[in-house]
């Protein structure tokens, strides 16, 4: 993106993103390290970018957008179509970041659960993050990004010449690939193939739905934040703080991951979940009843690793 931006305005000083707060830190790590600013805008009432928002926050240093598909913390997908427009209409570069939805997501919506748009079927998305080792079931580190065009991908190549050995060039900031995670990677699709992502698409879905329904059907006053289409969300009770709550299961030896804004305890349902939903809302419940009760005291910090 930044190279993209450089080839048409020469002498562009501290070029920046525009991208809704609930963008995964790995867009300020990357910005960090290329000298781009990131301008985080605040999402609308359904914590998903507010395209309204993002438009008044374009300037003249704006080189691009981002957006997730979903987002990391609540699983909801930001308006893709709306940005992207957007962006077509700004001359500005959207990338998704379908790093958890980008494989299994069009999955989902092939076995009927609605699945928004938000990949090269907008008119506007420029690039498309998508991780192997995330809901492609692949060997880590290998992912995967994808351009909307080969002159778009080759924004991303560095070319050296003036050494004894002639041509270096590459795509990746990777200089030696790891070989053996894209072959783990290309094996793990051979294997699965359309069927096997489809079921554990199905599999993550009804995971998903039983861990869903365990915490609707024990503890009054429970609500998902927004609404997140695929098997990403995060959950919270009335009247209590999720750090107590999760606290109180980190007793019982769960490790509930926590969301801050809004406050809430994250869940990323995977086909492993589906066994254990039932034991996870009881849990779950029990932990919101000594939080309510005040038995429980401590509180868990929100921390992603
Ligand atoms: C995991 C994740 C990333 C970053 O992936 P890494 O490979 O851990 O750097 C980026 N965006 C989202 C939404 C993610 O969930």
């Amino acid at each position: 993106m930044r190279e993209w931006a450089r080839a048409s305005r020469p002498g562009l000083e501290r070029p920046a993103i525009v991208a809704p707060h609930s963008a995964h830190p790995a867009l300020n790590k990357a910005a960090h390290y290329l000298g781009l600013d990131v301008r985080r805008v605040p999402v609308g009432p359904d914590y998903r970018a507010d395209p309204a928002a993002i438009a008044a926050a374009v300037d003249s240093r704006t080189i691009g957008l981002y957006a997730s598909a979903p987002a990391y913390s609540l699983g909801v997908i930001d308006p893709i179509a709306d940005l992207a427009r957007l962006a077509a209409d700004r001359g500005l570069w959207l990338h998704v970041d379908a790093c958890v939805g980008g494989i299994l997501g069009p999955f989902v919506r092939e076995l009927g659960y609605p699945v928004p748009p938000f990949a090269f079927d907008c008119d506007g998305v420029t690039s498309v993050s998508a991780d192997l080792h995330k809901s492609g079931f692949a060997a880590k580190p290998a992912s995967a990004i994808l351009f909307r065009s080969e002159a778009h991908r080759d924004y991303a190549r560095y070319t050296f010449d003036d050494w004894p050995s002639g041509t270096y060039s590459g795509l990746t900031f990777t200089g030696t690939r790891p070989g053996g995670a894209i072959a783990a990677a290309w094996a793990a699709f051979q294997f699965l193939g359309r069927e096997g992502y489809r079921g554990l698409a199905a599999a993550s879905m009804r995971a998903r739905a039983a861990i869903e329904t365990g915490l609707r059907e024990r503890i009054p006053g429970v609500r998902i934040h927004g609404e997140p289409p695929l098997y990403a969300f995060a959950w919270a009770a009335e009247g209590v703080s999720m750090g107590r709550v999760a606290a109180a299961m980190a007793r019982e030896g769960w490790v509930a991951g926590r969301t801050t804004s809004p406050d809430g305890i994250h869940v990323m349902a995977t086909p492993v979940h589906e066994r254990y939903a039932a034991d996870y809302a009881e849990a779950a419940a029990r932990a919101v009843e000594a939080a309510r009760s005040g038995d429980s005291t401590g509180t868990a910090r929100a921390a992603y690793n």
